[in-house]
């Protein structure tokens, strides 16, 4: 959806790839199962920070070395470095444009929609991010994926154009700020649409195949986005804005290359091959899923 903020040079390249980009924002996810390292890139924990009251947003420094400095580089790993890896990945996606290789951009590029998608979620900014520090657990997926899923056909996508971001690093920390300061809603509103909620209607079962599914109920969950107003819907449309903007940025800093131009390009079957064998690995268990699924 971000393809269609993109200027006239941009947009062409990009469309003519969607399918491309839309398979490998799943892959950071993919990862996260095989790799130490790709967990904490989803999210950050902000609240851990916060001491008597004050707002962690005032005592986490934005910048990674001075952050390093103050809390260690193990404590920011231990909870989330989301920021600082959208800002990183900024400057890789710059690189591989100036690289001219279209595998990689369009890679990074769809990476890194991912990451600011995750930043846009509220519940990607606290530690109690599956509900489970309030008995709410499931509210992760309840917020993330279950009503967007419900709701896609009605949500408007249309967003206007990319932006140029004159440091990256600083609007990933907007964003971040931003959903927190929704976090007591998300919570709040789930505890009070369950309480007028008959218990026998909170889930319901679905049939996906062979197995029978406990979920939230198609009722539950409208009812809670209706209490939310148009949080869902306005969280997704700045992802989205954010993500063109992104990229429009990384390819002005890049010089504005010619995309037509870009060499290397992409063999959809060599992609597709590599994704089921991920997927294979992973159903095989290969690829050991972890608890903490935010
Ligand atoms: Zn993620």
């Amino acid at each position: 959806m971000a393809v269609f903020t993109l200027p006239p040079e941009m947009i062409s390249f990009y469309k003519k790839n969607i399918e491309f980009i839309t398979a490998h924002s799943v892959d950071p996810d993919k990862r996260r199962y095989a790799s130490e390292v790709e967990a904490p890139r989803h999210y950050i924990d902000i609240d851990h920070y916060s001491k008597d009251g004050q707002n962690p947003f005032e005592l986490m420094p934005r910048r990674w070395l001075d952050a390093v400095e103050k809390y260690s580089e193990d404590t920011l790993i231990a909870y989330g470095i989301v920021p600082w890896h959208i800002a990183s990945m900024t400057i890789w996606l710059t690189s591989s444009f100036e690289k001219g290789n279209a595998n990689d951009v369009l890679r990074l590029s769809a990476e890194i929609g991912h990451y600011i998608g995750d930043a846009h979620v509220p519940l990607h900014t606290t530690e109690n991010y599956n509900g489970q520090l309030t008995g709410q657990r499931g509210i992760h997926g309840l917020w993330e994926s279950r009503i967007p899923e419900l709701r896609a056909d009605d949500y408007d996508y249309l967003v206007g154009q990319a932006k140029y971001i004159d440091r990256p690093l600083d609007a990933a920390w907007n964003a971040v700020e931003e959903s927190h300061s929704f976090v007591d809603s998300v919570l709040f509103l789930e505890k009070l649409v369950s309480q007028q909620t008959p218990t026998d209607q909170k889930y319901a079962f679905e049939q996906r195949g062979a197995s029978t599914v406990k979920q939230y109920s198609q009722g539950f969950a409208l009812a809670y986005d209706r209490s939310m107003k148009k949080m869902v819907e306005l969280r997704m449309r700045k992802a989205i804005t954010m993500v063109g903007s992104i990229w429009y940025t990384a390819w002005i800093n890049a010089g504005q290359p010619n995309l037509e131009l870009l060499g290397e390009k992409v063999d959809l079957e060599t992609i597709a091959e590599e994704n089921k064998k991920t997927e294979e690995a992973f159903s095989k268990g290969k690829i050991k899923g972890r608890e903490h699924d935010h």
